[in-house]
């Protein structure tokens, strides 16, 4: 297994379309990255500028010990000799071939001894739980079990590092879930190296070591999951991945004054900013995640009190129930573990929590650098 190391990695499409720029990425050996992020933040283009897919306009990458693209150097490796192991998510394997054969191409190609092959490519159809299903085509496979194979054959030549692609994004649940549990054990047990990309922000929280949040070609943050939904660096990540509710103002002489008619923050409300305060007027952009929001139902035969809201929807899933509510034409999303809100109820709302960014743009590193 190998690290990956990005440094000032930008790319220019030929339409002149910024697809990634000043990109400053490293994933240590074994660790487990997820790069996530709104549709057309850069996600697949930086996973191809690793593969070799792409050549970056410029930048570095190393993997491991060697320097597989450089600007300085004019190095340039090709995919095929990057020893990568890809899947993507349409389970690109060959229909032709038996499971077995499949699996066995990465070593063939690279001519490996017969007895070798055989030996590997049985215990890797085994750690994917395909050993009845090795004569098969994949014709005769469900989805999740083309999948698998697909993941068979990225890791049979011990790649230093495994890149996917949405890889599990076509599956239905519960399938999806099972080879989620699956790919964390795989990884863990091969210490691979594993980078992945996908839509998906519960795949993202759950699967990996460290999440690296895109928006617009930029690196927004990065960091573990536990870190990114307690201390998102910027209102864009916070609502990105926590769903948090969002309330622009300006601050001036240390006060918070929002454009929404009741919202007030709480007492416990953590200021972020990127720099001195000097008493001078900033916009401020306040976050409350959904499980700092507290509903109380009014009584519906007493006239209610100003600011107060109404449920929009409310959501019943296997950990809780997510409500959503309309207060002064702000949609704020709230979770708790049981209700018994309904739809149209009027509710008084207290916020137990929220987060202040201070003169910090909504998308804070994305949009600074060059573009
Ligand atoms: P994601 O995988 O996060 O959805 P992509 O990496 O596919 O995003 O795309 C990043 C940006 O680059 C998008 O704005 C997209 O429109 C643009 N882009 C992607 N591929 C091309 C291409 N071949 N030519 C021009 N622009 C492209
Ligand atoms: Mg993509």
């Amino acid at each position: 297994m190998a690290t990956i190391s990005l440094s000032q990695l930008t790319h220019r499409y030929a339409n002149g379309h910024v697809g990634l720029h000043d990109i400053d990425l490293a994933v240590a050996e074994g660790e487990f990255v997820a790069l996530v992020g709104p549709s057309g933040s850069g996600k697949t283009t930086l996973l191809r500028t690793i593969a070799g897919f792409l050549r970056p306009s410029s930048g570095t990458i190393c993997i491991g010990e060697r320097t597989v693209v450089s600007d300085d150097e004019g190095a340039w490796i090709p995919p095929e000799h990057r020893r990568l192991g890809m899947v993507f998510q349409d389970h690109a394997v060959w229909p032709h071939l038996t499971v077995q054969d499949n699996v066995a191409y990465p070593l063939r190609r690279a001519r490996c001894p017969r007895r070798d092959i055989t030996a590997r490519v049985d215990a890797v159809i085994s750690q994917v739980g395909l050993s009845d299903y090795a004569r098969r085509k994949p014709g005769q496979l469900s989805g999740g079990q083309r999948q698998r194979v697909a993941l068979a054959r990225a890791i049979v030549a011990r790649p230093q590092a495994l890149l996917l692609d949405e890889a599990l994004s076509a599956l239905d649940e519960p399938l999806r879930a099972r080879l989620r549990r699956e790919i964390k054990r795989l990884t863990r047990e091969e210490n691979l190296t594993t980078v992945h990309v996908t839509h998906d922000r519960a795949e993202a929280l759950a699967l990996a070591d460290r999440l690296v949040v895109l928006d617009r070609g930029g690196i927004v943050q990065i960091g573990t999951p536990h870190e990114l939904l307690t201390q998102p660096n910027s209102s864009f990540v916070a609502s990105f991945l926590a769903d948090a509710s969002v309330f622009s103002g300006v601050v001036s002489g240390g006060r918070f004054y929002p454009e929404h008619p009741y919202f007030r923050p709480p007492a416990t409300t953590t200021w972020v900013s990127d720099g001195v305060h000097d008493g001078s007027t900033h916009h401020a952009i306040a976050t409350v995640a959904p499980e700092d929001v507290r509903l109380r139902r009014l009584d519906p035969s007493v006239a209610p009190p100003e600011d107060h809201a109404t449920v929009v929807s409310v959501l019943r899933g296997q950990y809780g129930v997510e409500v959503s509510i309309d207060w002064a034409g702000t949609t704020a999303r709230v979770y708790q573990r049981s209700t018994d809100l309904s739809e149209a109820d009027l509710v008084q709302v207290d916020l137990a929590a929220a987060r202040l960014f201070v003169g910090i743009s909504a998308r804070h590193g994305a949009e600074t650098g060059a573009r």
